[in-house]
């Protein structure tokens, strides 16, 4: 605030200008939006939030005297700009501007911290609250997440402006060559380049074609504005980049207000400068077009047009094994039907792992885990599967859900149901009870019982596979919660000889919580499902989209890596009453959200998750309905349980 001049004031480039002496940490978080976005971009996300959060301001030591930067007695973080970097019509879409910014919101969500806003340590403050205060990205909302959502669109006059600065210091000129003849001209990395014959083009005459690009009087390619750099550089970037281009399309945002558009490269540094972006996080490939930014935020800041000079920071993208992370080629995947669209569970995009039942958590947690560095490196899916067991793992409620369902008669059991209230989680009595009920018949796990007097046993010698715990004809085993049964007969299918029951008795002296002893000891504890209290439903497991680690590598075309079975239906699967009564309120929840008072984070299907004991994590897939439900598997379980 000390160095804001009145020149400065009652100049029309002003507007929107911020002083940064002794300013927060600004960072920003610029996609375009031509696509949805990826866990590539969840690096960036959490990077640039996690940087603006990690430098309170003002600094603790001088907080006493500051004041007035301190808002509900804690310290500001520093502020991170969600940007729409939208100067490409052609390529963008009102939907992906939606879907990013639900993207960016749900990464974030439960951290406080809301873009633009000033982020807030104390919990409470301004950006607090996990941002929910809207439900609707379309709402003109000005709470601490929607409310100033940036696009470089908003700067198009002042660029336009900032483009004639440059033209009448004599640092930019309106060629006419053909983007093939600019590109002979431009040289290579062993050849100089050669000037533009338009290159000495008068200041004047080159303010009226840049005026007249404007103005729309020249058809698409004829002109472009060019910086006057050096076309001897070593940099082919400096090699008097192209400024402006000529398009006559409707923007997204700007409607048919401009047929010119400014480039990346000119475009960004001014709109950080204007913001007042103090570190310019962004991928390694654009390292070489630092000079050219660094060029252009100089002279902005030399002609009084901004105050700040940003600084552009470089870091490695994020590869992942087994998939891709390239717009463009997730495009061709929705749009080749690959896949089932943007958010097929097996994309990577943010709106696929979202429904598939990753947790936001688990995104942040796997970009901190894998650091930010300047070396390129490939990682593993595991390691984000990893960071979502353990999420999942602290978070979800434990349900009973039986795959591959046999059914088990209990011969001496009254048929009255019996509810058994058991803990939702075994570690956080905090998440309550589920109540599950025990009655005659149920269903167990197909491979929780070994067929000796089947084909399996005669394959294997008549005698259970080494280490085998659970029910054998004769034996005995836990349904966990309940009792202990015995399998006294099964009941085959007359054909097939399968089993298809099995008539079991019960010793009611094992209910679940009495000492066992005796007939209580044993050495298997089965996850089970009461038969007619159940619902059936259907579970899609996942593998990985591709069958190469760098799909596309060999053949030149990663379509022709894709991994045929990535996905799996299982259908009949039968899961206890709590997880359809969960399922039904969640299904209610998402209906009527919007409806009421907006003050929750927007609900999805996939909040919805367990942990299917003994079977994986499961989230509720946004196909679901009453009547129908569909679990998506978030991951298997680490280590199969030992029963
Ligand atoms: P793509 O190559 O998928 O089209 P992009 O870089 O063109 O991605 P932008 O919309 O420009 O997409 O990206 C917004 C921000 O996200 C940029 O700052 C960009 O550097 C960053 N980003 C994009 N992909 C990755 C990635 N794989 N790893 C880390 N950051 C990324
Ligand atoms: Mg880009
Ligand atoms: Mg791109």
């Amino acid at each position: 605030s000390t160095s804001t001049t009145t020149t400065a004031d009652t100049n029309s480039y002003a507007v929107g200008m911020r002083t940064m002496i002794n300013g927060p940490i600004t960072t920003r978080f610029p996609p375009e939006p031509n696509g949805y976005l990826h866990l590539g971009h969840a690096k960036a996300v959490s990077f640039n939030f996690a940087v603006a959060r990690a430098f309170p301001y003002p600094p603790p030591s001088t907080s006493s005297a500051a004041g007035g930067g301190v808002v509900g007695g804690g310290y500001l973080g520093g502020r991170c700009h969600m940007r729409l970097d939208d100067t490409n019509p052609s390529k963008e879409d009102e939907e992906y501007v939606r879907s990013i910014l639900e993207d960016v919101r749900w990464i974030q969500r439960g951290t406080g911290g809301g873009w633009n806003a000033v982020i807030d340590d104390d919990e409470g403050g301004r950006g607090g609250g996990g941002g929910g205060e809207t439900d609707d990205i379309a709402d003109d909302d000005t709470g601490p997440w929607y409310g100033g959502v940036k696009k470089t669109s908003d700067y198009f006059s002042l660029m336009y402006d900032a483009a004639m600065y440059l033209i009448e210091s004599g640092e930019a000129y309106v060629d006419e060559l053909s983007p093939e003849q600019m590109r002979e001209y431009r040289g290579t990395l062993t050849s100089p380049g050669v000037s533009s014959p338009y290159r000495d083009r008068s200041i004047s005459e080159n303010v009226e074609l840049f005026r007249n690009m404007r103005a729309g009087m020249y058809p698409d390619g004829s002109y472009t504005l060019r910086a006057k750099i050096d076309m001897s550089s070593p940099n082919l970037n400096m090699r008097d980049p192209v400024l402006y281009r000529i398009k006559h399309e409707s923007h997204q945002a700007t409607g048919d207000a401009w047929c010119v558009y400014p480039m990346y490269d000119f475009s960004h540094p001014i709109a950080d400068a204007i913001e007042g972006i103090t570190h310019s996080l962004c991928t390694l490939e654009f390292e070489d077009h630092r000079p050219l930014y660094d060029w252009v935020a100089e002279r902005m800041v030399r002609g009084n047009l901004v105050k700040c000079l940003p600084r552009q920071i470089e870091f490695s993208r994020l590869n992942l094994k087994y998939t891709v992370l390239s717009k463009r080629k997730l495009i061709r995947l929705v749009e080749e039907n690959h896949v089932s669209g943007w958010d097929d569970p097996r994309m990577p995009t943010i709106s696929g792992i979202r429904r598939r039942g990753f947790p936001p958590s688990a995104i942040r947690l796997f970009c901190e885990r894998m650091g930010i560095s300047k070396s390129d490196s490939n990682i593993d899916f595991g390691i984000l599967e990893d960071c979502a067991r353990e999420v999942l793992d602290e978070d979800c409620s434990r349900a009973f859900a039986i795959l591959n369902p046999l059914k088990v008669t209990v011969t001496n059991c009254d048929g009255e149901l019996e509810n058994f209230e058991v803990p939702r989680h075994p570690k956080r009595p905090d998440l309550g009870h589920r109540v599950a009920p025990f009655g005659k018949s149920a269903y167990i796990e197909r491979s929780d019982f070994f067929d000796l007097d089947g084909p399996e046993g005669r394959d294997n010698g008549g005698v259970p596979p080494a280490g085998f715990k659970r029910l054998l004809p004769g034996g005995r085993v836990r349904l966990k919660y309940a009792y202990v049964i015995r399998c006294d007969e099964v009941v085959r299918d007359a054909i097939t000889n399968e089993p298809t029951e099995l008539l079991c008795t019960m010793f009611p002296e094992t209910r679940s919580g009495a000492t066992p002893e005796g007939e209580a000891r044993v050495k298997g504890i089965i996850q089970w499902v009461e038969a007619s209290t159940c619902t059936k439903c259907r579970v899609m497991q996942y593998d990985r989209l591709f069958v190469a680690e760098e799909p596309g590598r060999e053949s030149g075309d990663f379509t022709t890596d894709i991994n045929k079975e990535s996905l799996r239906v299982v259908e009949g699967v039968v899961v206890e009453p709590s997880v359809a009564k969960d399922a039904i309120d969640m299904i209610a929840r998402i209906r009527n959200y919007g409806t009421g008072k907006k003050s929750v984070d927007k609900p999805y299907h996939a909040d919805l998750a367990y942990q299917f004991e003994r079977s994986g994590y499961f989230a509720l897939d946004s196909s679901s309905t009453e009547s129908d439900l569909v679990f998506n598997r978030v991951v298997t379980l680490k280590d199969t349980w030992n029963a």
